[in-house]
Order: structure tokens, then sequence, then C-alpha cells
């Protein structure tokens, strides 16, 4: 779909509220109310605001390490010297992490893709970062992966692909167990039924 131009045709409010329909979850009700508010809020708290959302992208990078968010060179997880090396859980995004870091159902340390392989969308073989991985865990002698991709058809297409090529270096690979619903949302799915999923994990 062909999303209308950024600029602000001297109509401010409606400019917002068309800036922030865009984001997840925000519909033009919501949009409406939250540019209202901040037309009636401290100066002080839509300054800040404003900054807060503008200097994120500059503020926070990909951890050295596994691709997570952070703003230092490795993120919170790579820096606990509690964190095992030896099971690695391979997701898609950085929220992912977040989802199961919140489910507190796994002790190990994460390896984000930042993409799925998609050949339709025009991520093929050639243009999936699956040396990355497969460098990352030969180099940090990983006794296991677990494949967290989402179930959806990009996800299920990752998981066989790494799977495949890890099971080739000697790898045990799993895939988290059902529970999280076919095509649903990881970042989404609540932590009880996530931490099930990884229980249950099932070798590939
Ligand atoms: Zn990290």
């Amino acid at each position: 779909m062909r999303q209308r131009p950024l600029g602000d045709d001297g109509d401010p409010i409606g400019h917002l509220v068309r800036l922030l329909t865009r984001l997840p979850g925000v519909g033009e009700k919501s949009a409406r109310r939250i540019a209202h508010h901040v037309l009636s809020a401290e100066i002080d708290f839509v300054q800040t605001l404003g900054d807060a959302i503008a200097t994120l992208p500059e503020r926070v990078r990909r951890c050295v390490e596994c691709g997570n968010y952070t703003s230092f060179d490795r993120c919170a997880v790579c820096a606990d010297p509690r964190r095992g090396g030896d099971v690695l859980c391979v997701v898609w995004r950085p929220s992912e992490v977040d989802a199961i870091e919140r489910s507190r159902s796994f002790q190990g340390r994460y390896h984000v893709l930042h993409t799925l392989l998609d050949p339709l969308g025009g991520v093929g073989p050639a243009e999936f970062p699956l040396d990355a991985l497969v460098t990352r865990v030969r180099d940090e002698q990983v006794r296991e992966v677990i494949l967290a991709t989402p179930p959806t058809v990009e996800g299920e297409a990752t998981s066989l692909y790494v799977a495949e090529a890890l099971r080739a270096q000697g790898v045990s690979v799993s895939r988290i167990a059902s529970g999280v619903p076919h095509g649903g949302d990881l970042e989404f799915t609540d932590p009880i039924t996530l931490g099930r999923a990884l229980e249950g994990r099932r070798t590939l």
C-alpha cells in the first residue's frame, strides 16, 4: 500500500494524526486523542517526548555479539556473566528477545537475525545472514540452538534452513513448541505460553 508523503500541508494537527496512525496499534481515534493531549500538556513533557523519539535511533545500536538492541557495545544479556554461552536462542527481532526475557524461561543467550528467509520478499539464501550465525555457533562452541522464529511461512522456512545448516555442524537444533498460534506474533504471546513453548521445544 502506498503511503501518503510526510509533508504537513499547513495542517499540523492532521499531520501529527497521520504520522501517529502509522505506529502499530494506533488508530485514527487514538491519534486524535494523543494530538489534542500534546497540545494541552506541559511543554517540558512534549519536548522531552519529542527528543526521546528523535534521538532513539542514534542512542540505540545493535549488540556486537547478538544483534539485540543496546545503548552499549554489548546488550544486557551478553554482558551478564551468568548467562550461559552454550545454548543460543535464535529470534527474528529484538522485540522477541524482550518477550522471552519477560517470560523468564530462558537462561542462555540470543542471536537476533533481523530478517527472515523470504525469497518472494527479496530475502533469498544469498541475502540471508546465515554465515554470522554459523560462525558464532562454531567460535563460541554452542551446544544447542533453539529456533524461536515466528510460526509463519517465513518463520518456518527460516527455521528449516537454519536447522539444516547447523545440523551439518553437529549442533543440536530444536524448535519452540506449538502453543504459539500459527501466524501469531511471538512479541504478543503471553509469557506463560512462551515459557511453555520454550520448555516443550522439539529436536529438529
Ligand atoms: Zn547481545
